[in-house]
């Protein structure tokens, strides 16, 4: 017997004792500090109760359980959902200090239609026996004009006609005048985003050519939430705001929000992705961040109210019980997502939408697809890419994000690396409290 190729070990944040974690076996367990140590040194101890959790196993029957797992993980997913995202011009309304879309050409004449009339033949003719759901995303495709509000009309009645739900990206400074006009769609979520109180959101995400945005963006919750419309609500967090963000959830939490059954949230770090931020030094690592959102919430835990962090699958571990199924792949890119715009362009993803030398095709004026451009995304996985392959970690992790990879190391086929053990080590000190003290 050996220990597995899958055990994640990690000294509990604020404990002696270790947590060790197997998401093929499935199994989590809190170790005493000797063991915790024996087992990182690699040690071999021989133990009933280790083998019995897949801790300790016969290689060659881990991976007859891994093919299968992994053949299990390919079937699922060929009938997940798939998330289609719209973009119907890349104009904002706002200049935000840390947009990675600022870049981006404006948009052409007046298509608009006819463009999203060929998006909802593509997705009729290669979605057809596919569960989907359509996203509007940007640059904002809530803004004032009549002509956005003509396609924002089309992408509504498209969608519904189709019976498919409607998520949609703003930074909803008009959302509360397109409130009566989204309550026609199948609307799944909007998804906001609020970067902190008024003070620190105003500082960031200010309007083109100045001014405050706030309140407006406070207007639009409140009446997305009054119409009974799911609102997520997004904070993009680096060194800037971090420390705001308990304020915020204080802001949120008085405000009614949390108590809403449609209110929920999430966090997005602020990282360099398409081209230099400004001030690369007001960055977080994803480590360093959650560091922060640790002790932050340790110092005041009612910010759990508002947003709970994952923690890797610390969150789920202790809120289920169990750990979730082994990840072999966390990057939907041309799998259960791609993302299409007004120009006609196909593209991966969200991250890659728009961007420069990423598109795979066109569905409009023609439709073609460059399968050996489509190919590598859909391939990546932690099985295909060598050192994840090797890496203890891999099936909580999942190879991380291509678009980040691809960025760093000039293809796709390469990894980025989550902090699996030391996330999980944060997340069991705050939320495996019950366990750590039975
Ligand atoms: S490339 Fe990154 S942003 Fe795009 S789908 Fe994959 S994980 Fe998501
Ligand atoms: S991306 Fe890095 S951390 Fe994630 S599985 Fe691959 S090697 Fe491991």
């Amino acid at each position: 017997m050996q220990l597995s190729k899958h055990n994640i070990l990690t000294p509990i944040r604020g404990d002696r004792r270790w947590l060790i974690a197997n998401l093929l076996s499935g199994q989590a367990d809190v170790l005493e500090p000797e063991l915790g140590e024996q087992l990182s040194r690699g040690e071999v101890v021989q133990a009933e109760e280790l083998a019995a959790k897949g801790y300790l196993v016969d290689p060659a029957e881990e991976l007859r359980r891994y093919r299968a797992a992994y053949l299990d993980f390919v079937e699922s997913r060929e009938t997940d959902e798939v998330q289609l995202f719209y973009v119907p011009s890349y104009a904002c309304n706002f200049a935000c200090s840390y947009c990675f879309q600022d870049e981006y050409a404006p948009p052409p004449g007046d298509q608009g239609e006819e463009v999203l009339g060929a998006f909802f033949r593509y997705v009729d003719d290669n979605f057809a026996d596919r569960r989907k759901y359509v996203t509007l995303f940007g640059g904002e495709p809530l803004l004032p004009s009549p002509a956005y509000r003509r396609i924002v009309d089309a992408i509504i009645d498209g969608t519904r006609d189709r019976g498919l739900d409607l998520a949609i990206v703003t930074n909803a400074y008009n959302l509360a005048s397109y409130v009566p006009t989204l309550t026609r769609g199948l609307i799944r979520e909007i998804q906001i985003t609020l970067d902190g109180p008024q003070k620190i959101h105003d500082g960031r995400r200010y309007l083109k050519g100045g001014g405050e945005t706030f309140g407006r963006v406070v207007e639009g919750v409140d009446a997305a939430l009054g119409a009974n419309l799911a609102v997520n609500l997004r904070t993009v967090l680096d060194k800037e705001n971090v420390r705001a963000f308990g304020e915020l959830a204080h802001f949120a939490i008085d405000r009614g929000w949390t108590k809403h059954p449609k209110f929920k949230t999430q966090i997005g770090r602020n990282y360099e992705l398409h081209h230099c931020q400004a001030d690369r030094g007001k960055l977080h690592s994803r480590l360093s961040l959650f560091e922060e959102l640790h002790a932050l919430v340790e110092a005041d835990p009612a910010i759990l109210e508002f947003h709970q962090p994952a923690f890797s699958v610390a969150k789920f571990l202790f809120e289920h019980g169990e750990l979730p199924s082994p990840l072999f792949d966390s990057c939907p890119a041309c799998k259960t997502e791609w993302a299409f715009d007004y120009t006609g362009s196909i593209y991966p993803c969200t991250a890659t939408v728009g961007k420069q030398g990423e598109a795979l095709g066109t569905f409009w004026p023609e439709v073609k697809l460059d399968r050996s451009l489509v190919e590598p995304w859909e391939e990546r996985d932690v099985v295909v890419m060598e050192s994840c392959a090797s890496c203890p970690q891999q099936l909580a992790c999942g190879g991380g994000c291509g678009a980040v990879a691809k960025n760093n190391a000039g293809h796709v086929h390469s990894p980025d690396c989550r902090p699996v053990a030391e996330l999980l080590s944060l997340g069991t000190s705050l939320y495996g409290k019950d366990a750590l003290a039975g």
